[in-house]
């Protein structure tokens, strides 16, 4: 995993970017790295959670806040319970691990010595929905495994009845120092103990649950309510659903990340919702009251006013995508599509004649005197 990129640059836009900018440089990317739309780009899908999580940071005002002030440490996780991250501590063997396993994930963990108790990690997932799922909201069920603690041995990895012994190697410490002489002077290092990987104690009968290692995978169940009106990008964080904690600490959260799957007839643009509808010419000309179908079934009585040409966009109120946590819905804008006739009996194309004639007629009463004029010299 490469270090965290900046968020400013993950959008690509500077610090001093408007709430208005930071959108849009959010919609862009979101859309670029959708994971649908760059099914054979394995990265798109990584990009696009880095969009998503720069987004939500950088759209909420005091995480933003947070964000220009310390940067990404803002939202560390294990920054409180890890009992300092400063430099001294990086290199020595419990601190190293710690980080080392915040980074990557910990998911395995259990193997490094920790000092004390500790947040598990968050975790992410994505979610794919349907468009009208997204639009209407609604609960859903998802399965996920997470690292727990195993329950036949409590986490310690030894078989009930029996206990670790402690590491003779490193008497329990979980690292070992050595001393180096070099030309520039003596330098003392510290690393993990290679007998019990850093552990401080050995298991000798390891519990057969999960063979040693503390730590079990379990099926969860987590149901996920989605908020009507959500869009591709949106994270959802579920509380206490991420890694389990350390030694009594407190689980991580889940973040659920939303991927909503196109509609066969509409698309969104914010909460304005859009369809295309086929008209005949007649329809157009003359004007018409026709039935469309609604997203989620139901019917609407659309009123094509006379003269609609192909292209116009016919809107209709508060039929488009609700608003979040807010009783309001955007619009719906129906762009018209005028289908003209291909296949037309004898008498039917006589009258279409006949109209266009007295059309002609009409646009020649009607011309001005140049056009008469060049009309006369041919
Ligand atoms: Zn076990
Ligand atoms: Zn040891």
């Amino acid at each position: 995993m490469a270090a965290k990129r900046d968020y400013y640059e993950v959008l690509g836009i500077s610090k001093s970017a408007t709430p208005e900018e930071i959108k849009k440089a959010y919609r862009q990317n979101a859309k670029k790295y959708h994971p649908d739309v760059n099914k054979e780009d394995a990265n798109a899908e990584e990009k696009f959670k880095e969009v998503a999580e720069a987004y939500e940071i950088l759209s909420d005002t005091q995480k933003k806040a947070a964000y220009d002030q310390y940067g990404h440490d803002a939202f560390d996780p294990n920054r409180m319970g890890a009992g300092g991250f400063g430099g001294a501590d990086f290199g020595g063997a419990g601190g190293f691990g710690d980080i080392f396993d915040l980074l990557f994930g910990g998911a395995g963990g259990g193997q490094r010595r920790r000092s004390g108790p500790q947040r598990g990690a968050d975790k992410e997932a994505r979610l794919d929905i349907s468009f009208e799922d997204a639009v209407f909201g609604m609960e859903k069920d998802m399965e996920m495994m997470r690292v727990e603690n195993c329950s036949k041995c409590g986490g310690s990895g030894a078989e009930p009845g029996s206990k670790p012994k402690v590491c003779p190697q490193c008497q329990g410490a979980g690292q070992v120092r050595s001393v180096q002489s070099t030309p520039f002077g003596r330098f003392e290092t510290v690393h993990p103990c290679g007998q019990c990987n850093g552990e401080g104690k050995i298991i000798e009968k390891p519990c057969a649950a999960c063979k040693g290692r503390g730590k079990v995978k379990k099926k969860r169940h987590i149901s996920v309510r989605i908020p009507a009106g959500i869009d591709t990008g949106s994270r959802l964080r579920i509380q206490s659903e991420g890694e389990e904690g350390i030694m009594g600490g407190p689980p991580g959260d889940l973040y659920i990340i939303i991927v909503v799957r196109p509609h066969a007839r509409f698309q969104r643009d914010g909460y304005t919702l859009i369809c295309s509808q086929e008209i005949d010419f007649v329809q157009a000309t003359l004007g018409a009251e026709i039935e469309i179908p609604l997203l989620g079934g139901d019917q609407h009585k659309l009123i094509i006013p006379e003269g609609t040409q192909p292209g116009d966009i016919i809107t209709v109120k508060n039929k488009g995508i609700p608003h979040l946590n807010s009783h309001r819905s955007g619009d719906l804008k129906v762009l018209v599509n005028v289908k003209i006739p291909t296949r037309l009996s004898k008498r039917q194309k006589e009258l279409l004649a006949g109209f266009f004639n007295e059309n002609e007629d009409k646009e020649a009463n009607k011309k001005g005197l140049f056009d008469k004029l060049k009309d006369a010299m041919g």
